[in-house]
């Protein structure tokens, strides 16, 4: 037996590990102090009475006989890839059915279309980076190229066309660092993808958290882009299915290389390695499109965006400077007082008992940076908050 050696390659990830560990060292020797943790990336606020309502009818259907579903059609039931169209159409995008492609999520879509991509492609991410795009290609062992994000290019990096890549992950809005990239940014990618022959991977699970009309929720709504992109989308942060597990990925026809159809390819990768979507879970997912749904989750969305208002209104207040928080549920600030990552993570936690991430967990450019969610409960937002200006001010 021969291993995948690529695994040696493959950092071990002690960043949630090492601020859980911190966290609990802390909280035994101060068992008086309450912790407010505004690192984590997971969503608070319960599923929504319209999913809710349909998980439990469609739980109905599956103990009787004559509504019972087995194994379903590989790429997701009709019914939800159809709202999924048309939520697309909404944003003026034009789907057809059989270019959706519905999942357990969008991490699993991530790093499975790896399948359809030779090794020897070159992949091109920015730095910091939600970390899945860099370990899912270091274990098959391609070449990776960090793009710098900072602070003088917003953390939105822009095409260099003199470095040669064939795999481009964009996420927008970003994880980390809330970034929303606009949409002559993104033509300027599309441009640089076609230009190169290559495919932008485009993550899109936070799109939902955008408000202004002006900036891209799909990289679908820039002309061109279905020749060369495939776009990741997930139920999770939208409709908090973070732990019902649902997403989907868009492949579209037009998207081919060397006479091959990629949409044709993850057909059949999905059909061979993947049995679907529990019936009942896109009963949920499809559930999310409906009116009703979508006024509930609309206000879910917007309990969060009042979150991350609050927060940036912390940072505007203290004469932080920070990206995201405006069309994204993540801040992503500058250390005060020159300090690094894991200092101010420490200085935060001693000084404020609140919990953030460092950024220098997602890449060498992250140092000196912080990220904070609007994930959590409204009351303990609002305290951290008070307790982050107490201590800044
Ligand atoms: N993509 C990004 C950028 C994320 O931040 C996350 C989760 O935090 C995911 C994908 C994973 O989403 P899912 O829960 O659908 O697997």
């Amino acid at each position: 037996m021969k291993l995948n050696l690529n695994y040696q390659n493959v950092k071990d990830s002690y960043l949630f590990s090492t601020i859980a560990k911190k966290v609990s060292a802390y909280s035994e020797t101060h068992p008086d102090k309450k912790v407010i943790r505004l690192g984590i990336g997971d969503v608070t606020l319960p599923l929504c009475p319209a999913v809710i309502d349909a998980l439990h009818a469609a739980t109905e259907e599956m103990g009787k006989q004559e509504s019972f579903h087995g194994y379903g059609p590989e790429q997701g039931y009709d019914f939800l890839r159809d709202a999924i169209r048309t939520y697309y159409a909404g944003h003026g995008v034009t789907l057809d059915a059989d270019e959706i492609f519905v999942s357990d999520g969008a991490k699993s879509d991530v790093g499975n279309i790896l399948d359809l991509f030779a090794t020897d492609n070159t992949v091109l991410v920015p730095d910091p980076v939600y970390p899945v795009y860099v370990d899912t290609n270091i274990m098959a062992g391609r070449k990776i190229l960090y793009m710098n994000a900072n602070a003088e290019n917003g953390f939105l990096p822009m095409p260099d066309s003199t470095v040669d890549a064939e795999i481009i992950y964009l996420c927008s809005p970003n994880n980390p660092t809330g970034a929303v990239y606009d949409r002559q940014q993104l033509a300027a990618w599309v441009a640089y993808a076609e230009e190169k022959g290559a495919v932008i991977l485009f993550d899109a699970a936070y799109e939902a958290f955008i408000t202004d009309p002006a900036l891209p929720r799909s990289i679908f709504e820039i002309k061109g882009a279905e020749d060369c992109a495939i776009e990741f989308c997930s139920f999770s942060k939208t409709a908090g299915f973070t732990g019902t597990r649902c997403g989907y990925t868009v492949v579209p026809k037009k998207l081919t290389a060397g006479g091959m159809s990629l949409n044709k390819m993850w057909l059949r990768r999905q059909t061979t390695k993947f049995n679907g979507v529990p019936y009942i879970v896109q009963r949920g997912a499809a559930a999310v499109f409906t009116p009703e749904g979508q006024r509930q989750i609309t206000e879910n969305i917007g309990y969060y965006r009042e979150n991350a208002r609050a927060i940036a209104a912390c940072l505007d207040e203290l004469g932080i400077w920070y990206t995201g928080g405006k069309n994204s549920p993540y801040l992503w600030l500058r250390c005060p007082n020159g300090m690094a990552s894991w200092d101010f993570f420490d200085f935060l936690l001693e000084r404020a008992h609140v919990v953030g991430t460092p950024g220098a967990g997602f890449g060498e450019n992250g140092e000196g940076f912080f990220r904070l969610t609007a994930f959590g409960d409204r009351d303990a937002t609002r305290e951290a908050i008070e307790r982050i200006k107490r201590v800044l001010s």
